[in-house]
């Protein structure tokens, strides 16, 4: 039976078929697309015809009008920003949007490239100065994720939120460690190590972390604060695919 499905996968591809299509409204470029899927694998393939956004993407940009439908006058952050989808919205819309890359020979805080460097371990926004921190697909690179979201809870205004993706591919297991950095900067590999693809880094990024739903709990536990973990499968706003959960750390809002 797998050999049928995966024979009938290899097909489609060779010819070009379509394995799913569906029409209805893109919530990155906010248009009325369709999406169209070539290959099994929608996370990756399944994409708007307009602006070429995939699924997670779609995903983030709809939680963040759902949690904040005033995000365009909101202080963002977005660390690692992508080159298409919920990026650009933002980019495009967000009236004080600061994207942010990690660059290793620059001085944090410092602009290059168009870009705030900064290291989500350490960053160099003031406390209770952002409204939304944005990752996609960033928290499993990180060496010390602890850290990363303690530095987010500090910088997030009272009422602001982590709002973000990150593959959960241990689900109901628990999460794992697949990489750590030895205290003379030197990597030790727990896993085997494995690379997703980075823009700005032709060797990719390590992978570090084996995320799974108890994601919320070890966020918890650094920070105190509370995650939602959301799951949209919507085919007419283009959002089916494994690993599709956004995730929003909310920091409550202080009561006087
Ligand atoms: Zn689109």
């Amino acid at each position: 039976m797998i050999k049928l499905l995966r024979s009938l996968l290899r097909k489609q591809q060779l010819t070009g078929e379509n394995i799913l299509e569906s029409q209805g409204h893109c919530s990155t470029c906010n248009q009325e697309v369709s999406f169209i899927a070539k290959n099994a694998w929608l996370r990756d393939h399944f994409l708007c015809s307009k602006c070429g956004s995939i699924p997670r993407e779609r995903a983030l940009m709809q939680v963040i009008e759902q949690f904040y439908p005033n995000w365009r006058d909101l202080i963002i952050h977005e660390t690692s920003p992508g080159n298409r989808g919920a990026s650009i919205r933002l980019a495009q819309e967000c009236k004080v949007y600061r994207p942010s890359q990690f660059f290793p020979d620059q001085k944090l805080g410092t602009e290059h490239n168009g870009m705030r460097c900064e290291n989500l371990e350490s960053m160099t926004f003031g406390d209770e100065s952002i409204d939304l921190h944005i990752s996609q697909d960033v928290m499993e690179h990180i060496f010390n994720p602890a850290k990363a979201f303690q530095e987010i809870a500090r910088t997030l205004k009272p009422g602001g939120a982590h709002i973000f993706t990150v593959p959960l591919v241990n689900k109901m297991g628990a999460s794992k460690l697949r990489a750590k950095m030895r205290n003379d900067d030197s990597i030790e590999y727990v896993e085997p190590p494995i690379y997703h693809g980075n823009p700005i880094d032709s060797q990719g990024s390590l992978v570090t972390m084996d995320w799974g739903y108890d994601i919320v709990k070890c966020i918890f536990d650094a920070t105190g604060l509370f995650t939602y973990t959301l799951y949209i499968d919507d085919v007419n706003k283009g959002i089916r695919a494994e690993y599709i959960e956004v995730l929003v750390t909310v920091k409550p809002n202080v009561v006087k």
